[in-house]
């Protein structure tokens, strides 16, 4: 781990000097006590924003959020919403597709991003009880070994986060060595926001390029691919640094592709997110996904309406080349899996709630979305009055 961490405790003092004024700057201290995940940014990652446009700026509103943003969060809301605990077979390893397997690194980031999805797990936080991963990693290694053994159908396995970038070299070293022994595997992705947070971690002759150089050839040697899956929101979070990073990694021949997650006021004006494929493919990456936000608490205010989200990719679709056109998908709650935006069965008005089936995963039970609050008509603000807002903010 070679980034530098911001010291938060020096924050009111650094936006004090970059002429933040005081009331913004308690907001954010406010929405530090409030926010799911804590406040956590790297030198880097704090460098690119634009204290100009300090309230607009997309990495401001990623990660530094104003409690006055924080809006009720919707009563259907689940801190797991794509249930990923039900589909754990082992500590962190989870095994909802047939053919894929979900390993997590770790439980922690370099920064973290106020709507991650993964917030029952990610990042430590006084007051709320998150999981942990507990097992040692000889015994979860162990236990992919066996697991591969007895399901050689499994032929991709998503090292995601936490993130890798916040992962000391030789744990990664041991599970790459696992891995290369799995003859099953066809394919190793890794997902990080590390080009985001600390691209400088990836440059050459550093410990992480070194061992991405020895097991990039490694892999291919053996047929596996090794990809690396971005997570980029808006086109300003490719820099120059992120873009030099990722071309010496391609020119290891690892591919690249992006998952993109819809933020409302951040990547939702049409322009945003056209800007961001096309960087994207002139960085030769891949535009991969771009995902409806997940239904979780203290996120409410960066979801948008499933139909906002359709509307963003009615933008996209036809514009650029078919085979460089991002899917645009929700993962359902409940552990449904991933679907088309405009897979719903049906809509229900008064609640605000789409109705999803997911044929592979259970094709009897029902899924259901639920659209923002704050996107609601009075009479549908009513009947979710009813229940209990359990994560209620003011
Ligand atoms: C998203 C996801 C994967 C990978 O799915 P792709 O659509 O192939 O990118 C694998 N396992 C789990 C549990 C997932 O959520
Ligand atoms: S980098 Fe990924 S895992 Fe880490 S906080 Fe952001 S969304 Fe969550």
């Amino acid at each position: 781990m070679q980034h530098q961490s911001f010291q938060i405790a020096n924050l009111r003092n650094y936006l004090e000097k970059q002429k933040v004024s005081g009331e913004i700057i308690f907001d954010i201290e406010l929405g530090q006590i409030k926010n799911s995940m804590p406040i956590k940014l790297t030198n880097y990652l704090m460098s690119l924003i634009d204290f100009n446009s300090f309230i607009e700026d997309p990495i401001r509103k990623q990660f530094l959020p104003f409690m006055s943003e924080f809006q009720t969060s919707h009563p259907m809301s689940l801190i797991d919403s794509l249930g990923e605990e039900n589909s754990e077979v082992y500590d962190g390893i989870i095994h909802r597709y047939p053919t894929k397997l979900l390993f997590m690194i770790g439980v922690s980031c370099p920064s973290y991003c106020a709507f991650c999805t993964r917030s029952y797990a990610v990042g430590t936080k006084k007051g709320f009880s998150k999981k942990h991963i507990t097992k040692p990693l000889s015994n979860r290694i162990e236990f992919l070994n066996l697991y591969f053994e007895k399901n050689p159908q499994i032929n991709d396995i998503v090292i995601s986060g936490g993130d890798i970038s916040d992962v000391k070299i030789d744990v990664i070293e041991q599970i790459f060595e696992a891995i290369q022994k799995i003859t099953t595997l066809r394919s190793i992705r890794i997902g990080t926001r590390g080009f985001l947070f600390c691209p400088d971690l990836f440059l050459p002759n550093t410990p992480m390029f070194n061992l991405l150089l020895k097991y990039s050839k490694i892999f291919q040697k053996q047929g596996k691919e090794l990809s690396l899956q971005t997570h980029f929101n808006h086109p300003c979070e490719i820099s120059n640094a992120s873009e030099k990073s990722i071309n010496y990694l391609m020119e290891l021949g690892i591919v690249f592709r992006n998952q993109t997650v819809i933020l409302k006021n951040i990547n939702t004006d049409k322009t945003v997110m056209i800007d961001l494929v096309d960087k994207l493919i002139n960085t030769k990456i891949l535009p991969y996904y771009v995902f409806h936000m997940d239904s979780i608490p203290y996120a409410e205010h960066y979801r948008t309406t499933l139909k906002e989200s359709i509307a963003v990719e009615s933008e996209i679709m036809g514009r650029f080349p078919g085979f460089l056109t991002p899917r645009f998908s929700i993962d359902l709650p409940a552990g449904g899996g991933k679907k088309n935006l405009s897979s719903y069965s049906a809509y229900d008005d008064e609640k605000g709630r789409y109705l999803f089936k997911s044929p592979l995963i259970n094709p009897q039970k029902d899924f259901f979305y639920y659209d923002p609050l704050h996107s609601l008509s009075p009479r549908q603000k009513e009947y979710w009055e009813k229940f209990k807002l359990v994560y209620y903010n003011e």
